[in-house]
């Protein structure tokens, strides 16, 4: 094949012809070659999403042949050498070819040559169709599914775009299912799908996700513009739409994060993008919650932090130990038992406390198996304790994604019998934010788990707006009081009356009280007057390793 470097009136001519063939639309790919100098240009969406060298290649039909599967290369190939002897004047084929991912998918490739004034081959030119991108598109808006969604984040990490992604969901989207019927259900998707569609218009894509959720992803709204159309958005379906003849009116929950690092992943965008979603729907009723990077300081780094954290879990929970603080009995101060909580350290970032990733990470399909190895390593360390002091419980934290696995129980039964831990020393802790599960679903569990002997305690009780209702509608064996209730309990005396009325009311539902965060003698002789079972604190220690919880009397 020739090697003459391509003049550049043909380049010229190549790009031309090579747009008006680009018009078909964005899902398929377009390659031009001028068979003359064997000088191509292809489609960039298909340079990036199989990592081609270039946009513009000389022999682009062997550098392809490197990434279609073995299977499929030899008929590829003689393909190509057909049109290139002349032999055939064009081609339609179907085979596979390998992403930049590593994944094959499946492609048709059809390609017409064209001659020139005196029938000479002068360009070999077609389109290629990526079979995959068909299933990311969701049957019942026409917008692209969360597979598109993913992928259209990939690129903008790929390519180093600044982008702005927001995530808009109905609220209680299940209980117009269940009032109205599932096909009007339907119809309230379709109609937020094309409102969004028309309103986002071409400055952004516009997606459905899972259930009731939607994302927008846009390079061209700043932050405040988004936030600003999710206003109008949500005071117009506040306002009430009629369809087929019933009026209804929604709300809405809108998380949005600013992707301007790029040393990360599209799963771990999707978390923290679920976690300002989540932030919207718990606590601010609906209004637009953008992801911050850091609350403390402008540091870019957190969601490059989160990737490498999410990247430990699948390295076998690579960087992450477990620290245990002891749980004292309020009257005699001995240790009863020790909650274990997490670390994760790495070269990098050193020791990172559990508060700057779980809540963003524990929402994430990955976070059931950390959760598995925690009390795998808690049980299995805890036991020997257990041998020296029979009267200790052993506290691990739950998160909701956890108790949200079908088998969550039984994965709990297997790890205890593969440990050998005694299931009445084990006490399982669940915060406020298990509202983000099913109720029934929550109670269910908790009922069994008890059956078993598990213990059940509500953590940070007082935090949420909704503690008491869970106090009551669930059996808890303890309630742990939050230590921001108790912090300036010592001058306080309004403090002191609502610990107590907490006290109280756990008592009324026969639960224990656990007072958390007992960092001085004062608050411990004022908190001993409330019938409260058990202390844990800096007083008595802060979380320490286990070989010293050891040594502990
Ligand atoms: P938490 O469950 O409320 O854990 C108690 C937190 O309060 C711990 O922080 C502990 O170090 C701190 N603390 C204890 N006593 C005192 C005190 O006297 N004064 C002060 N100022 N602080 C005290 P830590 O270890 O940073 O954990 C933070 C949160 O991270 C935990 O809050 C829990 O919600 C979550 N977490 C920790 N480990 C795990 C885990 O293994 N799984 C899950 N799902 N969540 C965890
Ligand atoms: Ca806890
Ligand atoms: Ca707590």
């Amino acid at each position: 094949m020739s090697k003459i470097k391509i003049p550049l009136q043909r380049k010229k001519k190549l790009d031309s012809l090579f747009e008006a063939l680009s018009i078909t639309g964005d899902d398929i790919y377009v390659f031009l070659c001028d068979m003359n100098y064997d000088y191509s240009r292809w489609s960039k969406a298909l340079v990036h999403e199989f990592g081609l060298p270039s946009e513009y290649m000389e022999g682009a039909g062997a550098i392809w042949e490197e990434h279609i599967h073995p299977e499929d290369k030899k008929s590829y190939h003689d393909g190509i050498e057909d049109i290139f002897a002349h032999n055939a004047n064009g081609h339609d084929m179907q085979y596979r070819a390998r992403k930049v991912n590593g994944d094959y998918v499946v492609c048709t490739c059809r390609g017409i040559v064209i001659t020139d004034e005196s029938g000479n081959p002068e360009y070999f030119g077609g389109a290629i169709r990526n079979h995959s991108q068909e299933s990311q598109v969701d049957t019942l808006t026409g917008l692209r599914n969360q597979y598109g969604f993913f992928e259209s984040i990939s690129q903008s990490i790929r390519t180093h775009t600044e982008t702005k992604i927001g995530i808009i969901g109905v609220n209680k989207f299940a209980e117009i299912n269940e009032v109205y019927g599932y096909r009007f259900g339907n119809r309230v998707i379709q109609h937020v799908g094309r409102f969004l569609m028309e309103h986002v218009g071409s400055r952004g894509g516009t997606y459905r996700l899972d259930g009731s959720k939607f994302a927008v992803i846009t390079q061209i709204q700043s932050m405040k513009e988004l936030k600003e159309n999710y206003a109008r958005l949500r005071s117009y379906y506040r306002e009430g739409i009629e369809i087929d003849g019933t009026f209804i009116t929604l709300e809405l929950n809108a998380g949005a994060l600013e992707l301007r690092d790029f040393d990360t992943d599209d799963k771990t965008v999707y978390a923290c993008l679920n976690f300002a979603y989540d932030e919207s729907k718990l606590k601010k009723h609906g209004d637009f919650v953008a992801f911050k990077e850091t609350r403390d300081h402008d540091d870019r780094g957190r969601i490059v932090m989160l990737h490498n954290i999410r990247n430990s879990i699948t390295k076998d929970n690579k960087g992450f130990y477990l620290l245990y603080q002891p749980v004292v009995d309020a009257d005699t101060e001995k240790i009863i038992g020790a909650e274990a909580l997490l670390r994760w350290k790495s070269k990098k970032y050193g020791v990172v406390p559990p508060d700057s990733f779980i809540p963003i990470l524990e929402g994430d399909p990955l976070f059931p198996d950390l959760g598995e190895w925690i009390l795998k390593t808690a049980t299995s360390d805890a036991k020997k304790i257990l041998e020296k002091n029979p009267d200790f419980t052993l506290n691990v934290n739950l998160s909701y994604s956890q108790i949200e696995q079908p088998n969550f129980t039984d994965r709990v039964w297997d790890v205890l019998k593969e440990t050998g831990f005694p299931a009445d020393h084990l006490c399982l802790e669940i915060t406020e934010r298990c509202r983000l599960l099913d109720m029934d679903l929550l109670k269910n569990v908790i009922v069994t788990f008890r059956a078993g002997g598990v213990k059940i305690a509500l953590d940070d009780f007082g935090t949420g707006y909704s503690s008491i209702g869970l106090v009551k509608n669930l059996p808890f064996d303890t309630i742990k009081i939050d230590r921001s209730f108790v912090q300036r309990i010592e001058e306080d005396d309004k403090e002191r009356k609502l610990v107590s009325n907490f006290a109280d009311a756990a008592s009324t539902f026969g639960a224990r009280v656990c007072v958390e965060g007992i960092e001085t003698e004062g608050m411990r002789d004022i908190l001993r007057e409330y019938g409260i079972y058990s202390f844990q604190g800096y007083f008595y220690s802060k979380p320490i390793d286990i070989k010293e919880l050891a040594l502990m009397e």
